[in-house]
């Protein structure tokens, strides 16, 4: 889903965590903005009309640890998923800090409540940690303990660091407990009107409308600040817009998932499918996929079974260069049990373990017998169908 333009950079106890690249130009923007801006007068060093070196080191320390602190944010919705019992996709870093992203909406108002309230709760405790670290160093300073002059300028660094993070972090903390949908109050607010009406989609609809409201406040305050000639109005407006998307799409990936778990696998599934021998080579079976309109094909061996499935996505895998040489057998996807869905459940079963584990086609069995293939192309079609 977010692999064209973002980043693995590794896992957190089995959570992925991918960085967007949005996220490298707010980073970039926010060292330039610190260390040229805001931390050489906070470290009292005058300019000489060239760069504070000590500035810009901090700031990318500062950068570092701010990104550490929405991560931090991130992992607490995250964790408590797993517990609760949702399945955790990842987490990804983009322009306006984090999303972890979940696979299944919670199935309760308890769940939806408890995932949404920790991330704001962890930013609020690392802000008050940042910040009464902040006052003790001010005390020891007060008290005349840093007598040494690197000391002095130590205790200097970690104190405008503390500060920075102990404003930052409360401020990620206030922002999301904004009552907007999909925003972290957004959710607690549709928790409760879930719990208040038992319905999840009503719900979910006065979320919506939530999040549209908090948009257009955002985009009001933004442009006042332009009105009054500060530029900052700008990100308000960027926000605005960002939640007014985000708050669409919530919805309407709620209903997409209403309508999916009305219909089984079996019935949206591709059952007439091309069967190709394992032995051919890849070049061979680039012209049968041109022949079969890019259709998905299951793969037989010399007694006639079927061993694997393959599709355009498994061929483009392999460098063209190879295709002479390489055999079906090599580039299929084998059948396994990860792989494969019984076409009796649900096609929102279907959806969430293609998202799982990012793949575009999982095999169909009915009593252990592969009888179609099911992939987003099929989901999609249907949805189009029901006018979602
Ligand atoms: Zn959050």
């Amino acid at each position: 889903m977010f692999s064209l333009r973002a980043w693995n950079i590794g896992k957190i106890s089995g959570i992925p965590l991918r960085i967007d690249a949005s996220w490298i130009a707010i980073f970039l923007l926010l060292v330039y903005q610190l260390g040229f801006f805001v931390f050489p007068p906070a470290l009292g060093s005058r300019a000489r009309g060239g760069v504070i070196w000590e500035a810009l080191a901090l700031a990318v320390v500062a950068s570092l640890l701010l990104f550490a602190s929405v991560v931090a944010h991130e992992l607490a919705h995250a964790f408590m998923a797993r517990w609760r019992g949702v399945p955790v996709l990842g987490i990804t870093l983009f322009i306006f800090g984090g999303v972890a992203q979940i696979a299944d909406e919670p199935d309760s108002p308890a769940t939806e409540f408890l995932i949404a309230i920790v991330g704001p709760l962890i930013s609020f405790t690392l802000g008050v940690l940042m910040g009464a670290l902040w006052i003790w160093l001010q005390a020891l300073d007060g008290l005349g303990l840093f007598y040494q002059m690197s000391l002095q300028r130590a205790a200097l660094y970690l104190a405008v660091l503390a500060f920075y993070l102990a404003q930052t972090n409360l401020l990620l903390a206030l922002f999301n407990l904004l009552p907007g949908f999909p925003l972290d109050g957004g959710r607690v607010l549709r928790a409760g009107v879930w719990a208040l009406l038992k319905d999840q989609r009503r719900a979910t609809y006065w979320g919506m409308q939530s999040g549209r409201l908090v948009a257009l406040l955002l985009a009001t305050g933004g442009a006042y600040l332009l009105w009054r000639g500060e530029y900052g109005g700008i990100w308000s407006f960027l926000m605005a817009w960002f939640l007014w998307r985000a708050a669409n799409e919530a919805y309407e990936s709620f209903l997409a998932r209403e309508l999916l778990t009305q219909v089984t696998v079996g019935e949206l599934m591709r059952a007439t499918l091309p069967r190709i021998s394992e032995g051919l080579n890849l070049r061979e079976l680039a012209t049968a996929f041109a022949y079969w309109l890019k259709s998905p094909a299951l793969v037989i061996d010399l007694k006639g079974v079927i061993v694997g499935m393959i599709a355009l996505e498994q061929l483009r895998q392999i460098p063209r260069v190879e295709w002479e040489t390489r055999r079906v057998r090599q580039a299929m996807q084998p059948f396994a049990p990860e792989s494969s869905i019984p076409a009796s459940a649900s096609a929102l079963r279907a959806l969430q373990l293609l998202a799982q584990d990012e793949r575009e086609h999982l095999a169909v069995t009915q009593e252990g017998n592969i009888t179609g293939v099911i992939g987003r192309v099929e989901l999609a079609q249907y949805l189009q169908s029901k006018g979602a």
